[in-house]
């Protein structure tokens, strides 16, 4: 029984909510959980990535506006909540040495000032489960990896009665997730177009995966009912997504077949599991008001304040560079397409280091 449970899903940008576990947040949605999506900053250092709007003055005058309203019309099709940060977008840094962040933007607010602004959301919200990027932020942005530390640093600091008072009365969300474009959904994806004799999105991710650590994937949601509405709401993201890219070279029923479900990696638990499992709601209580107590309970601390948790994700293996470079020479004779960091879904496309291979940065494996 999902009914009345909560679900809050933090992002770093407008269409990152639809890009990374949107099927899986409108599967609940229909569940009758409800489900808000936190976007840290507003993508104001976003360019248009979609070639038909390229050169539209009315949406170059005030980018910020226009992704404004399109996030409203993803919330719309996904049935989500939604709610700004309000902190600004830190853009990725290009060339060689990098530039420093620009003043003001997301990754250089102290961290007492981003927790408590998400503090602040989920003790009003009162999720009983939290969905962010891992500590690579997915891929290397800095206003990804910023998302990741200030969700740790919220849930830690959410339960706590000492910590940020004014900032609503403490609730401890009992779980925290990492959503992942797994290493096995690109295969799967992969495999199908190759299968069915088609071409292949996937070829420069595929050469890049085994660079990338494995992570440990513990949770799988089936949700492949939502992938339709997944890609309406990455289209609502107009001037971010290519309606005729590589995020929609992989038919529908392609997708729902070779790869029905969406990824995740439980980086906390408070609450027994038994993994792998495939509900994020997994090992809470049935009945709502027990969920609720729990969450309304101060968790017990170790030394450090860190919640004692019955369950913490490992670290992922990082791979020695002679299994990277086994794996890469399979892959290096075959064309390599120039569009793929497009997938990644926001604003980011094309700004490798000079001298960078393609997915260096981890765009090409992230999405
Ligand atoms: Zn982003």
């Amino acid at each position: 029984m999902s009914e009345g449970r909560r679900l809050m899903a933090v992002h770093a940008h407008p269409d990152d909510e639809s890009s990374k576990g949107a099927a899986t947040t409108a599967k609940y949605v229909a569940e009758g959980v409800e489900v808000m999506v936190v976007s840290c900053t507003g993508g104001e250092r976003g360019d248009v990535l979609n070639p038909k709007l390229i050169d539209d003055p009315d949406i170059t005058r005030d980018l910020a506006e226009v992704r404004r309203r399109e996030m409203a019309r993803a919330a719309k099709i996904l049935g989500i909540r939604h709610t700004w940060l309000g902190f600004v977008d830190s853009g990725l840094p290009e060339g060689d040495p990098l530039p420093p962040l620009p003043e003001g933007c997301f990754a250089l607010e102290p961290i007492e000032v981003t927790t408590e602004a998400l503090v602040r959301v989920i003790r009003e919200f009162r999720p009983h489960v939290i969905t962010t990027y891992d500590e690579n932020g997915g891929y290397p942005h800095p206003d990804h990896i910023m998302t990741h530390v200030v969700t740790m640093s919220a849930w830690r600091a959410a339960g706590d009665p000492t910590a940020y008072p004014h900032a609503g009365e403490p609730w401890q969300p009992q779980k925290v997730y990492y959503s992942a474009w797994s290493a096995a959904r690109i295969r799967a994806l992969h495999e199908a177009m190759l299968e069915l004799g088609q071409e292949s999105p996937y070829v420069e991710w595929m050469q890049n995966l085994d660079k990338r650590p494995e992570r440990t994937i513990t949770t799988h949601v089936e949700c492949a009912e939502y992938y339709g509405v997944r890609d309406d709401a990455l289209r609502a993201h107009a001037t971010q997504v290519d309606p005729d890219g590589n995020w929609f070279r992989v038919p529908l029923e392609v997708q729902q077949r070779a790869y029905p479900v969406e990824d995740y990696e439980l980086a906390r638990s408070l609450v027994g599991v038994d993994l792998p499992e495939d509900d994020l709601f997994a090992g809470l209580p049935t009945d709502l008001t027990e969920a609720d107590q729990l969450c309304r309970r101060e968790p017990e601390r170790d030394p450090e304040g860190e919640p004692v948790v019955v369950f913490r994700a490992p670290l992922p293996q990082e791979r020695t560079e002679e299994e990277y470079s086994a794996h890469a020479a399979e892959y290096d004779a075959q064309e390599v397409g120039d569009e793929m960091t497009e997938v990644e879904g926001h604003h980011d496309r094309d700004r490798r280091q000079p001298g960078q291979r393609a997915g260096d940065d981890g765009t090409a494996a992230s999405a």
